[in-house]
């Protein structure tokens, strides 16, 4: 396993020096705001974003700049009944760069730590689930389970 990259921010680190006038003025916006009269950083939008405790969707460029764990976040696991992704897949518009994270690379979502305590009972039992999901994906387990059904028709 090998750990994340580590990229340096060429904004000051996300998360940090929110300000109360920035989250009161979050509440009058539903996004970030990036008109000349009225722009808002990603990092100071994030940093509100983190103040009201909301679910943050990061597309993968953008979450290589948020520290979850500094936050008090940590990513969502929203179990997905169909198989098709791991479950820690989110997709919407990245809070960093306001594209559609299907278009970068795919989203994250990252929920504060109290919603996730309340959303899921047994945290480790999710990983584990998770976990076994990707390995039902995973190309190699394909292969392998068409060499089984395979063997067993003969
Ligand atoms: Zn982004």
């Amino acid at each position: 396993m090998n750990g994340p990259i580590v990229i340096v921010s060429k904004y000051h680190r996300l998360g940090e020096g929110f300000s109360k006038k920035e989250i009161a003025k979050s509440f009058e916006h539903p996004g970030r705001r990036t008109n000349p009269h009225g722009y808002q950083s990603p990092a100071s939008w994030i940093s509100d974003l983190v103040a009201l405790k909301k679910l943050i969707i990061l597309c993968s460029i953008c979450r290589q700049h948020f520290n979850p764990r500094k936050n008090g976040y940590r990513r969502a696991y929203i179990p997905d009944s169909s198989g098709k992704t791991s479950g820690f897949e989110v997709n919407g518009k990245c809070a960093g760069c306001k594209q559609e994270t299907a278009d970068v690379g795919g989203g994250t979502g990252f929920t504060p730590e109290e919603t996730y305590n309340l959303l899921y009972v047994d945290p480790v039992q999710a990983r584990r689930d998770a976990r076994a999901t990707w390995k039902a994906q995973s190309v190699w387990s394909v292969i392998q389970r068409a060499r089984q059904s395979k063997g067993e028709r003969k």
